[in-house]
């Protein structure tokens, strides 16, 4: 029978621009329609910003910032709301997934993964509360000339322009909001277009926590023309982004007419590293594979896409990945039996497939999947598990980022080999050592240029760094760092005596 969500579609946030705490449609009118990935279905609209609603967005932030309450409350203050809409989060966590899957296809089944809840989210809210009455300045003693006081503070730094992609929208918003919340900056959002009844609901509930007015505003639509208004426009001091590399070059190009700060969050081809006294293979291969297919389908910038396996395991390597490949399940994000999600849009569906077909005649063997799911779900971008063995490391399937479900397997003979194709890509976000050697897990560890490198297991949390080396990003979110990336250093002087400084 072929599958339809629209029973599961119920209230949907329905106005998309929020501009100094009052919610309106587009200047135009014009509205962006939301197609299910799994069903081709329409599941609803909400308004595509234009322009002028960008710039009545940015100024309603820039007043908010430069003459609003919230960069001047008391910490306290700030700490108490932020722990308020953490508890939001969780109370409301059961229609929040629902949207989820209403937006970009994830199912319910996948609720349970830590990393992109909405316990996660409500966590990275109360990790950066945390951080407000505890990071400040220092006081430095004079260098050179008469007695004075040096000291520094941590500022705002501005109007926050934050740009999310659709993967993960619980997580990702939290990390850019949270944290610029935290320090006190004032907010423009946008969405990505593939998940934005998420993100509205998740403003909804900020809104209700008693955030002032104009502190956080939405503009929702596509790059063209509502993003890029959002990265060119004068008055916003600092980009925050998430998403491709390609997006995230153009960012830095757009931004540079007025020098803004920029984060950026881009993709990966994170290898895993399986050694022959790997605790057990099969589970390195499991976990490995899971991270291409559960959940996301592989759209997932850390996703393990690239297996670096040693030449005594590699079949046993590739039989437990071919297991895993054979359980995975899809269909109505809404099942809990269903464990993966479609491709997010007949663009990516087609980029996939190409990638599949050109590996096929790159020499590489294709041993599980390879094809799109047809039958019932053939209305559905869906495509079946896919892993390629023999891969030679410098071919497009072990270079370029998929994002689908195609696990790239490549033989290694020696722990110096194995480094060195590690490090081969431009990208540089995550890797997986699998080894009971502890001096050469961490030898490995420290030689890897990758911003997260997880030993026998790997996991995101609202406290620690998360970010890429190379072509994989700018900046890190998650802990201090993220915290001090949404502030300013001033240096204050002051003589103590009349004697010159
Ligand atoms: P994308 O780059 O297509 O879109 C991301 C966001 O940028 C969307 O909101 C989109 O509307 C907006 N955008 C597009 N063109 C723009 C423009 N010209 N100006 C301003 N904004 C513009 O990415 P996506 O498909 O949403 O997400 C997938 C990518 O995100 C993958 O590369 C993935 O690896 C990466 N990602 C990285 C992380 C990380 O933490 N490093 C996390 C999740 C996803």
């Amino acid at each position: 029978m072929t599958l339809s969500l629209l029973s599961h579609v119920g209230r949907l946030p329905d106005q998309g621009i929020l501009i100094d705490g009052q919610w309106r449609p587009a200047a135009d009118g014009a509205s962006w329609t939301h197609t299910h990935p799994a069903t081709g279905e329409t599941i609803g609209t909400f308004p595509i910003a234009t322009e002028s609603d960008v710039d009545k967005a940015v100024h309603a932030a820039r007043i908010a910032f430069d003459e609003g309450p919230w960069p001047r409350s008391r910490a306290g203050q700030r700490v108490k709301l932020l722990h308020r809409y953490a508890d939001l989060l969780r109370a409301n966590a059961d229609e929040l997934r629902r949207l989820q899957a209403l937006d970009n296809g994830v199912p319910l089944s996948f609720a349970g993964i830590y990393a992109t809840s909405v316990e996660a989210a409500a966590d990275v809210f109360e990790h950066h509360a945390g951080w407000i009455d505890k990071v400040g300045g220092e006081t430095l003693p004079p260098y050179q000339g008469g007695d004075h006081l040096a000291m520094t503070f941590r500022e705002p730094i501005g109007v926050v322009a934050a740009i999310l992609p659709w993967n993960a929208p619980f997580l990702l918003y939290a990390q850019k909001v949270a944290p610029a919340l935290a320090a006190g900056c004032t907010v423009v959002l946008k969405p990505s277009e593939f998940a934005t009844f998420t993100v509205l609901r998740m403003v909804e509930l900020l809104v209700e926590a008693g955030l002032p007015d104009g502190v956080l505003n939405v503009v929702t639509g596509p790059g063209n023309p509502t993003g890029d208004a959002l990265v060119t426009h004068p008055l916003v001091d600092k980009v925050s982004f998430t998403g491709s590399r390609a997006v995230g070059r153009h960012i830095i190009e757009a931004s540079a007419g007025t020098l803004k700060r920029v984060s950026l969050e881009l993709g990966g081809k994170s290898p895993t590293l399986v050694f022959p006294d790997a605790p057990d293979v099969g589970l390195a291969a499991m976990t490995t594979m899971g991270t291409v297919t559960m959940g996301l389908s592989g759209q997932a910038c850390v996703a393990h896409t690239r297996a670096l396996v040693h030449r005594d395991v590699y079949d046993d390597f590739l039989n437990a990945a071919q297991l895993l490949a054979g359980m995975i399940t899809y269909g109505d994000p809404f099942d809990p039996a269903v464990l993966s999600s479609p491709l997010i849009n007949a663009k990516q569906l087609d980029r996939v497939l190409g990638y599949i077909e050109r590996g096929k005649d790159s020499g590489a063997r294709l041993v599980a999947g390879g094809s799109r799911v047809d039958g019932d779900l053939a209305g559905g971008n869906f495509v079946q598990p896919t892993i390629f063995a023999d891969v030679d490391n410098t071919a497009e399937l072990a270079q370029e980022e998929i994002f689908g479900p195609v696990l790239a397997v490549v033989p290694f003979t020696d722990e110096d080999e194995a480094i060195r194709l590690a490090n081969a890509t431009e990208y540089g976000l995550g890797a997986g050592i699998y080894t009971t050697d502890n001096r050469r897990a961490f030898r490995v560890a420290r030689a890897l240029r990758a911003g997260t490198v997880g030993i026998n297991g790997f996991q995101v949390e609202p406290h620690l760094p998360f970010g890429g080396f190379k072509q994989s990003g700018l900046g890190r979110e998650g802990g201090r760092s993220a915290f001090e990336a949404y502030t300013e250093l001033k240096t204050v002087l002051m003589p103590l005596t009349d004697e010159l400084m």
